[in-house]
């Protein structure tokens, strides 16, 4: 298994590297976080025996039944929806939070980061396709959030936007998608906020995702299937 999981790392990270240069892109300036929600400890294990990935999970729930079995040392993104009740143990087990999508979700956070005495770094989930199935801010919605907390949450740090493009057959489609959301970031750094992530790019669109100014793409299925 550990082979296979290399072979496919190392698949997916030329990949990268090549749709980096397509761009002009520094190839280092993109992260890759393997995705792990559904799979077993051994086949985590076996990711992290290949380097230091960071690991994706998107419910707590699931991550905090394995983030005990696996080393101290592991970074872990959360990339799925965050319910207010999971605020806290989501402050204590995550370095980032890929889906802020409400002042109520920032408030949260900021209470349980006090409870916790920690700092939050969290990216702003956006919805660019306007899909009714998906989760996140409207375009729109994103420069008010970040208004309340620069205001009134000193201990989270948006780091930048997350968004999930539409599962489509050709990811030329959601092209616009992705190029949406960094030009939504470069209005916002011109109006004064420091925004250098954004994540986007799954198994079916990351090296559109690449081209288009990714700096952490999720990938799952084609690190562990395939
Ligand atoms: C599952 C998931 C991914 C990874 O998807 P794959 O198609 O398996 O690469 C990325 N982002 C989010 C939010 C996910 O839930």
């Amino acid at each position: 298994m550990e082979s296979e999981i290399r072979e496919r790392l190392e698949r997916i990270g030329r990949r990268i590297e090549a749709a980096a240069r397509r761009a002009g892109r520094d190839p280092a300036a993109v992260q890759l976080i393997v995705v792990t929600k559904t799979r077993s400890i051994e086949q985590i294990r076996a990711v992290l025996a290949c380097g230091p990935y960071a690991l994706g999970e998107n419910r707590v729930q699931e991550a905090l039944e394995k983030i005990p079995l696996l080393p101290p040392e592991t970074v872990w993104h959360l990339i799925g929806h965050l319910q207010r009740n999971k605020a806290k143990p989501a402050v204590r087990h995550f370095a980032m939070i890929h889906s802020l999508d409400s002042d109520r979700l920032a408030e949260a956070l900021q209470r349980a980061a006090e409870a916790e005495e920690r700092a939050v770094e969290a990216l702003i989930e956006v919805n660019v396709s306007g899909e009714a199935s998906k989760f996140g801010l409207a375009p729109a919605q994103v420069e008010p959030l970040l208004a309340v907390v620069a205001k009134s949450c000193d201990r989270i740090r948006v780091r930048g936007l997350m968004t999930m493009a539409p599962l489509v057959a050709d990811p030329e489609t959601v092209r616009p998608v992705f190029r949406g959301l960094r030009e939504l970031r470069d209005r916002l750094i011109a109006a004064g906020y420091d925004l250098p992530h954004l994540s986007m790019g799954m198994t079916n669109d990351f090296e559109v995702a690449v081209e288009e100014g990714a700096t952490m793409v999720r990938i799952g299925t084609a690190v562990f299937e395939g």
